[in-house]
């Protein structure tokens, strides 16, 4: 993990209570800066934070990013909210695009106000089902702006062309990343991404369900070093001045995953196939050049390891749930299983 040279700053990550989020909290955390998470909790879990306060300055907010966020000093702000997994952006459409956009229009007049620089998480959604293999920044992708992707894509999309005009027009700085699938250790048994699925069906014994053939593509990247490539990218000089590509351009069919976590678990359950979601992405896998060259990263976590590391963690949790009943195939697939109910903000 990149360690920083920086003296220590007031944070905002909104989303921090996520999969992604929680893993920079406490990066930044014990890089020292103080941290405030801001997140609604509808998909974001309060045990994600726990072992984070332990870690030095830190604060939750809990708040829609739609909502004015009253804070009157920061040095960087990361906007990370908004539900990730297609099962969960896609239960409602119409506050997703909501978190994408309105999201963002409240994350720049609060940069704007305060001078933080921002980090823009976006995605490789915004290249739809790509015609263009691998891809680019410079591609301009290929959605289906009324299909039930579309929430997600489009709202990204959008996201993106307001990071632009406020970095124009108002002199925010900002940074954006494209990331693509990311995996790893504190993933919800109920995310509904198909790394989960795979391995808490193996671990639980059940069919792995393969959507489709299985043969469309993606490529997954490790926590640690998607995490990685967010602090570099955030601490970039004026030679970045586009959207970069962070994903681990190792390139897997469904099928060539379900085989892996079938090995890693030692579990040889069947697949079960049902037909594939509409607008599925067939092929999907980045161009990290950019990354590369502007920013010294490139991901360092092959998928054997990750997916072993992360399997280790379900099984862990898994065996850990108070709860028998949750730790079934069924509780997995639901959305949202570890959703608490709404608490006091610490
Ligand atoms: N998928 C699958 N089984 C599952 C969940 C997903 O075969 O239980 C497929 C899905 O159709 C897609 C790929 O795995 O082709 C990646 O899906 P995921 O939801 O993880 O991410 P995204 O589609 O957003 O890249």
């Amino acid at each position: 993990m990149k360690t920083t040279d920086q003296s220590p700053s007031r944070v905002l990550v909104t989303g921090g209570a996520g999969f992604l989020g929680a893993h920079l909290c406490r990066e930044l955390l014990l890089q020292g800066h103080e941290v405030i998470c801001l997140d609604s909790f509808m998909t974001g879990s309060r045990r994600n934070l726990r072992a984070l306060p332990a870690l030095g300055r830190f604060k939750v907010i809990q708040q829609d990013v739609a909502e004015p966020i009253e804070l009157d000093w920061l040095d960087r702000i990361y906007n990370l909210a908004c539900p990730a997994s297609p099962p969960h952006y896609q239960a409602d459409p119409v506050a997703t695009v909501k978190t994408c956009v309105v999201g963002v229009l409240q994350v720049m007049e609060l940069a704007r106000r305060t001078g933080a620089r921002v980090l823009q998480a976006s995605t490789s959604e915004v290249y739809g089902d790509p015609q263009v293999h691998p891809q680019t920044e410079s591609y301009w992708g290929h959605v289906n702006p009324i299909g039930p992707r579309a929430c997600y894509d489009e709202g990204k999309r959008c996201t993106e062309t307001l990071c632009r005009e406020y970095a124009q027009r108002e002199g925010v700085e900002v940074r954006v990343a494209r990331i693509f699938n990311t995996y790893g250790p504190g993933m919800a048994l109920g995310d509904g991404r198909v790394v989960s699925n795979f391995l808490v069906q193996a671990l639980c014994g059940e069919p792995l369900t393969v959507y489709g053939t299985g043969s469309q593509t993606r490529s997954f990247c490790y926590v640690s070093d998607l995490i990685d490539g967010l602090l570099r990218l955030m601490e970039s000089g004026p030679e970045v001045n586009g959207p970069v590509n962070l994903g681990n351009p190792t390139e897997l069919s469904m099928l060539e995953l379900a085989d892996l976590v079938r090995e890693l678990t030692g579990n040889p359950v069947p697949l079960v196939f049902s037909p594939s979601p509409a607008d599925d992405p067939v092929q999907r896998r980045p161009d990290i050049r950019r990354a590369q060259q502007w920013l010294g990263w490139t991901p360092r976590v092959a998928p054997r390891e990750g997916i072993g590391r992360t399997m280790s963690y379900f099984a862990h949790h898994l065996a850990t749930l108070s709860r028998p009943q949750d730790a079934t195939p069924e509780a997995a697939s639901r959305p949202w299983p570890d959703v608490e109910q709404a608490s006091n903000p610490s």
